[in-house]
């Protein structure tokens, strides 16, 4: 009879009576030794810290390969469909960033400006998933965070440090590396001010908050509560200079195709008007953006002026949305068949599926958000039933799809 097989370690040669544990891979195993020798040098090689986590080693920037634009856009495209014209901005400031951050000192009196960037874009369009997916790329602090929980100091919500606060966490409190982050402010245009005239009160909400956050997007020293929040007011501040953190801020700014609208309008009255009116393109205002009609929509020119780089989103058509469906690396579709995939089950859809969601997400008016809720819809069933039934294949065809969306009573969602 064959002797069976002696089990050792295959990094030390200890055999399975010698150590404690010995886990099994592929052709071989490792021991408990050889196991906790390799968490040294993870630490060692700072890849790991000392709690084991997986540690972002901002620090070794300085061998740091920059990606190009190129590359930082061929990144995007992974994800984000379309939008090319904020991916190229996105991607060159973002490049620049770094740039500016691995910059050594010179005496040659030229310093390098950072460029806040603003977004515009209706709700939907990729502007937070922009942002996130740069976030993926980037070894850097990197934080999200809502304008429309701020006010003024003193008022009940958020003060705008906060914003540091985040960062500060999320570089592990290493204030160096927070200082090199970069913030997404969401909504901003929720504290435009009421009117385009500066207010003779003052408005806590809207004009209050931007002279706040003026002080942070213009490069200054800022006291930053640790933990944020007022809830902690014995903790002691920590002192975060902003110059280098990358403002990039997004809003839907509804409404600004009129402001973009009533400037043009006022514009070709001039002696080559009708050369101008030809060449305007009335479907898709946003392109004329300029950061006058910012202005117009009530953000303080003191802001705009931090803010030089002004792109915008396209609204999603058609084509764009059922791109979303299927295209991006993690795109609805592929996460739920990769849901099935892990029971087992093939998940398949059948021609004009897509189509039929596409179309309904356009007439609810739900834009990119709605796909997902529309095929969760038609999914939920099942989803529910499919992992009992021990089959391994599911198809959804039309007449299913178009049969569960009905019984999912979506019309709600048609009058939010
Ligand atoms: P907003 O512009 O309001 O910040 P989001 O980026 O949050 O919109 O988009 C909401 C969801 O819609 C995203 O999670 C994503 O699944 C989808 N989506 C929107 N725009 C795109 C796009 N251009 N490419 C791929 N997916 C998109």
């Amino acid at each position: 009879m064959a002797e069976r097989k002696k089990k050792v370690c295959s990094f030390c040669g200890r055999g399975e009576h010698d150590v404690k544990l010995l886990i099994s891979g592929m052709n071989g195993y490792i021991c408990d030794h050889c196991v906790a020798q390799a968490f040294d040098i993870l630490k060692a090689n700072h890849l790991l810290d000392d709690d084991g986590e997986d540690k972002h080693d901002f620090s070794s920037w300085d061998s740091v390969e920059v990606p190009k634009p190129h590359e930082i856009k061929d990144y995007l495209d992974q994800y984000v469909i379309g939008q090319d014209e904020a991916k190229r901005y996105l991607s060159v400031a973002v490049y620049n960033h770094y740039k500016r951050i691995k910059q050594a000192p010179t005496d040659d009196g030229v310093e390098i400006e950072k460029s806040n960037i603003i977004m515009v874009g209706s709700t939907g369009t990729g502007k937070t998933l922009l942002a996130r997916t740069i976030a993926k790329l980037l070894d850097v602090p990197f934080t999200i965070v809502d304008a429309t929980v701020f006010t003024e100091a003193g008022y009940v919500g958020e003060d705008v440090e906060s914003i540091l606060s985040r960062l500060l966490q999320v570089a592990d409190y290493n204030v160096e590396l927070a200082e090199r982050g970069i913030v997404f402010i969401d909504e901003v245009d929720k504290i435009a001010r009421k009117s385009d005239n500066p207010s003779i009160t003052r408005d806590v909400s809207g004009e209050g908050v931007q002279q706040s956050l003026l002080k942070l997007l213009e490069g200054s020293m800022v006291n930053v509560p640790p933990k944020g929040g007022r809830k902690h007011p014995d903790q002691d501040y920590v002192h975060i200079d902003t110059k280098n953190i990358l403002f990039i801020c997004g809003g839907a700014f509804d409404g600004i195709e009129r402001k973009i609208a009533q400037r043009l309008n006022t514009h070709v009255v001039g002696y080559n008007s009708v050369q101008n009116v030809k060449k305007i393109d009335k479907k898709d205002m946003m392109k004329y953006i300029l950061p006058q009609d910012l202005k117009s929509f009530g953000l303080i020119p003191e802001i705009i002026g931090r803010l030089p780089v002004l792109t915008y989103l396209n609204p999603l058509d058609k084509e764009a949305l059922r791109s979303i469906l299927v295209e991006p690396k993690n795109s609805i579709v592929k996460q739920y068949q990769k849901l099935f995939e892990i029971d087992g089950i093939k998940l398949e859809f059948e021609d004009g599926v897509f189509d039929f969601i596409v179309d309904k997400a356009m007439e609810y008016k739900l834009g990119a958000r709605g796909l997902r809720s529309i095929v969760e819809s038609v999914m939920m069933d099942a989803m529910f039933d499919v992992p009992s039934e021990n089959v391994k294949e599911f198809t959804v065809t039309l007449d299913y799809a178009k049969s569960q969306l009905d019984k999912a009573h979506l019309q709600k969602l048609e009058t939010d």
